[in-house]
């Protein structure tokens, strides 16, 4: 896979493989990491036609930094899902940033509870994630969500991935092939 732009930086790559969610959420991470997610701006790179909009805002060019992070769309799962509100709300201004900080900005550094700490590195994955799945399916199946619809389903794969684990400790099967 060619890597474009992004130079190796360990503490990105530690924190996704290091905080393990789900397979392909943590790969999808990895690839977004690696700036290879085939948003608007990297499939003009290669000399693929299309608008050049971000499908969420419809105003912004769509990068990875944009999508995810300074996009108002995505602005507001954030602040949901975070419960926090705008006068407080910072978010680092670029995917490597975000990955190799988010660990630090743990407000459960110092806590000995393992589901608070997992949740916390889960949180920007599983935005990502539910970001780009929104984005996918207004894109191919002309189906949308707001952004409170979107906090609910963060929301929601967070619980869920916390039962699994619990799942797994106490040994119950798990179908990781459910649609989540
Ligand atoms: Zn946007």
């Amino acid at each position: 896979m060619a890597i474009p732009n992004v130079p190796p930086n360990p503490a990105q790559w530690k924190f996704i493989w290091d905080s393990p969610s789900l397979p392909k959420i943590d790969f999808f991470c990895w690839t977004l990491a690696h700036n290879s997610i085939l948003t608007r701006d990297n499939l003009r790179r290669r000399a693929m036609e299309g608008p050049s909009w971000c499908n969420l805002c419809k105003s912004e060019e769509e990068t990875a930094d944009h999508l995810f992070l300074s996009c108002p769309f995505a602005s507001e799962v954030w602040k949901g899902v975070l419960l926090l509100n705008s006068d407080n709300f910072e978010l680092p201004r670029n995917i490597p940033n975000l990955f190799q900080t988010w660990s630090k900005l743990s407000p459960f550094g110092l806590s000995k509870n393992l589901h608070l700490k997992n949740c916390w590195l889960w949180i920007p994955k599983f935005i990502c994630w539910k970001l780009w799945m929104e984005r996918n399916n207004r894109l191919f199946k002309n189906e949308s969500c707001n952004p409170t619809k979107v906090i609910i389903k963060v929301k929601a794969l967070l619980g869920e991935t916390l039962d699994a684990n619990s799942a797994k400790k106490t040994g119950k099967a798990l179908n990781r092939e459910e649609e989540l």
